[in-house]
């Protein structure tokens, strides 16, 4: 389109998972839709995730899915999970013929186990609702003249529309075409951004005795990640993987924007690991005395391996001796009541120094992102500028591991695509 040529309806820039979701509701809502696309397919982060399975929403309900993006983030996302609850996505992927099912953790993925299959369905929806897709054709520059916005991009085109909505996502896994364009945009239109970091990202360690432990998993733990004045943050009860850079595994990628965040201001944060989260430190105690008191008293790590379903690995158990200062696998009968306390102490949180994340290659969201006070949580419009919206990753948001970034994308773009089919028929 040249610039004597007539203004758009609705221009969405980003056609991934809140781009091509706002799309289908505002085309099927009556609204002429433009969707331009920077890389030469849909969804490509649809088509990597969940180990390309696709984890597209989770089991638990509206509130407490709202409940795991913090204070803020639960404030912001009441409305929109309540408006399009995680049941709900179910059920619209099912009407696009992509039955869904639940797995452990609260987890939610297409029955046939593919994400193309999901992808496919959005562009599908967008497409059919009548939403034209342009791929190729990254926008490169955005203004606001007049009523209207002008977006520049990549093929050559200058486009204006009425309303513009923005869902690049954030920066994370740049190959997949998010690079973070939408910051600069934001920033030149004077709007508070939240400075973006890596999270759900592995996290790193300058200690040779966390790289040590590289290959042992721990199901039932706990982590809780701490500032350098010893504050909780956040806690996370997931896997933990200990890996030649530091930890991984859900439980240390769900609490990574936190030491992302501190790491960027230069502040050393520390995990701390509770391997029994479900007894509490008198239970322990208990259960040693108890396991001392037994004919033949047992050595620590079979007495451990005894409080949990299977024995704590070697490596592990070596690791949080040291932390208790112990000498080794000694019976549980030559614990002194010292002793019994630091190692009571060690097994409900060991600490374990961390100092970054491995960085926004291996991260899967980006935390951090348009402040979310600049937003409307009922429609996504941004306050001070007419027209705009932004709904998906490029926002404030991030939850956890379990298909609670795609329900944020699709609650966000939800409620955008509502407001643009109300505006159209006002
Ligand atoms: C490896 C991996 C696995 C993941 N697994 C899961 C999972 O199982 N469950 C889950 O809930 N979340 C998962 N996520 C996170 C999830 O993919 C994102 O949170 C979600 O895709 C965000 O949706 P979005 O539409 O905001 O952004 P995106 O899906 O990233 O879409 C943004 C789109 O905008 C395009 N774009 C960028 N810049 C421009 C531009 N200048 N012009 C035009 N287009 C542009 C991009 O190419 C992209 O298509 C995973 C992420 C990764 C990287």
């Amino acid at each position: 389109m040249g610039a004597d040529q007539e203004a758009l309806d609705v221009l969405i820039v980003g056609a991934g998972a809140a781009g091509l979701w706002c799309a289908e509701v505002a085309a099927r809502g009556g609204r002429d839709v433009v969707v331009l696309e920077k890389v030469s397919r849909t969804g490509t982060k649809v088509l990597a995730s969940g180990g390309t399975r696709c984890n597209l929403t989770t089991t638990l309900g509206p509130s407490e899915a709202a409940r795991l993006f913090g204070t803020r983030g639960e404030r912001f996302l009441r409305s929109g999970f309540r408006n399009l609850p995680p049941a709900e996505v179910r059920r619209r992927f099912e009407g696009w013929g992509v039955p869904t099912e639940e797995a452990p953790l609260e987890k939610v993925f297409p029955a046939s186990g593919n994400a193309k299959d999901v992808r496919d369905a959005l562009e599908a929806a967008a497409r059919g609702a009548g939403a034209r897709i342009h791929l190729d054709s990254g926008a490169q520059s955005i203004e606001r003249e007049g009523a209207l916005w002008v977006v520049r991009s990549a093929d050559g085109e200058v486009r204006r529309a009425a309303a513009l909505v923005l869902a690049v996502g954030g920066k994370s896994y740049p190959k997949t075409g998010t690079t973070g364009d939408g910051y600069a945009w934001l920033r030149d239109l004077k709007l508070e951004l939240v400075p973006p970091v890596p999270a759900l990202v592995p996290l790193t360690s300058g200690e040779a005795w966390v790289h040590e432990l590289t290959g042992i998993a721990w199901q039932g733990g706990e982590a809780r990640v701490e500032d350098p004045a010893g504050r909780v943050l956040e806690r996370r009860q997931r896997p933990l993987m200990f890996t030649h850079r530091g930890v991984s595994g859900p439980g240390a990628m769900d609490l990574s924007h936190h030491v992302a965040r501190g790491a960027s201001e230069g502040a050393g944060f520390q995990l701390r690991v509770d391997f029994f989260p479900g007894l509490d430190r008198e239970d322990l105690r208990a259960q040693l005395v108890a396991s001392a008191g037994l004919p033949g008293a047992p050595r620590l790590q079979r007495a451990l391996g005894s409080l949990t379903t299977g024995p704590m690995p070697r490596r592990l158990f070596d690791a949080v001796a040291t932390s208790a200062q112990l000498q080794g696998d000694i019976a549980v009968n030559g614990l002194d009541r010292r002793s019994r306390h630091a190692l009571v102490e060690a097994m409900k949180g060991l600490p374990v120094p961390v100092d970054g994340t491995v960085g926004w290659d291996h991260a899967e969201v980006t935390a951090g992102g348009l402040a979310l006070r600049e937003v409307n949580p009922r429609s996504m419009a941004v306050n001070q500028c007419p027209g705009l919206f932004v709904v998906g990753e490029l926002l404030d948001l991030n939850g956890p591991i379990g298909g609670l970034s795609f329900q944020a994308a699709f609650a966000t773009a939800q409620l955008a695509g509502e407001a643009l089919s109300a505006a159209g028929r006002a």
